[in-house]
């Protein structure tokens, strides 16, 4: 705790956040002190990781969810024989005994059977993990704000629960498992659980990088959601080292003491409407934010006043930014004056410009000597651009929060 950071993108930053009742919103997280951009607000190891989908197992080590080695046979569970370690020290560690004894099921086809699709597995694979955990754990869970009840259609807790229970021994099983605890948990997933994705190979198509993992965790899940955030979370899954699971949260740009902390729980580029369905579905609330506040009446004119054209246009310059032509836009918005495009400086500093990459850019962590990186790393496809290479607007550059 008390040794000199090692490594600055994953070096705790002290007690830069504090938990704070915000009205209308919950609690959040508050700046405890001024923060420079860049700076790691928060580095924090998961209570809970579970593999994405059965298919993960073959190809991330299911301890430390590192991308396995090419010949990987050597490090078989010796229990389940399903999945897969990176190294002695992570098979020591081994992985979920639940999710172990429920591969071990019929020869792991037991499993397969239950969750033929990759939107059962998920859930499954979750309740497999989290009725693993030691009982504080699994109450830190249970301590997290729940999810509104799922939409029709989605997979039904008490199926579920029925499939754990054929899935596990009962001796296995925590005394307070019920339908009601799966019930519980389940809405802990949804709305707080943390993808770790597939590792970015040039050339990928980003929009289909898959999550390989999921991971929860207690603090970072106070962070509450904005469509122009000030902060956003990495993760160096494939990293050397201890504590390559855990969330990193960064400081977009300098965050005065007592402004709220906020990330996006999304890519930055989703337009006005699929980001209030989402926001709406998953977390139960409507999206109020600077940004939001701005797009609803592009909204409103657009349904309202079919003849209204520049804000149509306005409509095409944000999805045209998204798509890459961020220059452009900015020239269109010429004299940075214009009052329904205010964040279009948001976009060009922030968004990763790797083709199809909607990852968010934030600077890397201050050096030793106090002076900034001025190098902007991707959260997604993990870019580093140099902040002289950054196409900005002097008029805009008035960025306040
Ligand atoms: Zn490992
Ligand atoms: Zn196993
Ligand atoms: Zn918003
Ligand atoms: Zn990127």
């Amino acid at each position: 705790m008390a040794s000199a950071p090692q490594n600055p993108t994953t070096a705790a930053a002290g007690d830069a956040l504090r938990v704070a009742d915000i009205p209308g919103r919950g609690r959040g997280l508050l700046a405890a002190r001024d923060v420079r951009e860049g700076e790691v607000l928060l580095s924090e190891p998961a209570v809970l990781l579970y593999p994405a989908t059965l298919a993960s197992l073959s190809s991330y080590c299911a301890a430390c969810f590192r991308s396995l080695p090419a010949a990987a046979a050597a490090a078989s569970c010796a229990s389940c024989r399903a999945a897969a370690f990176c190294s002695p020290a992570c098979a020591a560690a081994s992985h979920p005994r639940l999710l172990c004894a429920a591969l071990s099921h019929g020869g792991g086809a037991g499993l397969a059977a239950a969750a033929p699709t990759e939107a059962v597995q998920e859930p499954l694979l979750f309740l497999l993990c989290a009725y693993s955990l030691p009982e504080p754990s699994l109450g830190a869970i249970l301590s997290l704000s729940s999810a509104p009840p799922p939409p029709p259609g989605a997979q039904d807790a008490a199926t579920l629960h029925v499939a754990v229970a054929a899935l596990a021994p009962q001796h296995m099983l925590p005394a307070g498992f019920s339908p009601d605890l799966t019930v519980a948990l389940l809405a802990k997933d949804r709305g707080n659980s943390f993808a770790i994705m597939e590792p970015y190979r040039p050339g990928m198509l980003l929009e289909l990088l898959k999550a390989r993992a999921y991971a929860v965790y207690p603090r970072a899940s106070l962070f509450n959601h904005d469509c122009l955030p000030n902060a956003c979370h990495f993760d160096y899954a494939d990293r050397p080292g201890p504590g390559n699971t855990d969330i990193v949260v960064r400081a977009l740009h300098d965050i005065t003491e007592g402004r709220e902390v906020c990330i996006s729980y999304f890519a930055a580029n989703w337009r006005y409407t699929d980001r209030q369905r989402r926001l709406l579905e998953d977390y139960g609330f409507r999206c109020e934010c600077d940004r939001c506040q701005i797009e609803s009446r592009w909204k409103d004119d657009d349904d309202n006043n079919g003849d209204d054209a520049d804000d149509a246009m306005e409509e095409e310059g944000e999805e045209d930014g998204a798509d890459g032509g961020d220059d452009g836009m900015e020239e269109e918005d010429g004299t940075g004056a214009d009052d329904d495009f205010p964040h279009a400086y948001f976009f060009v500093r922030y968004l990763c410009d790797s083709e199809g990459c909607w990852g968010m850019l934030a600077p890397l962590p201050p050096l030793p000597n106090g002076e900034l990186s001025h190098v902007f790393e991707c959260n997604l496809c993990g870019k580093l651009r140099k902040e002289e290479d950054v196409v900005a607007d002097e008029g805009t550059t008035g960025m306040a929060h």
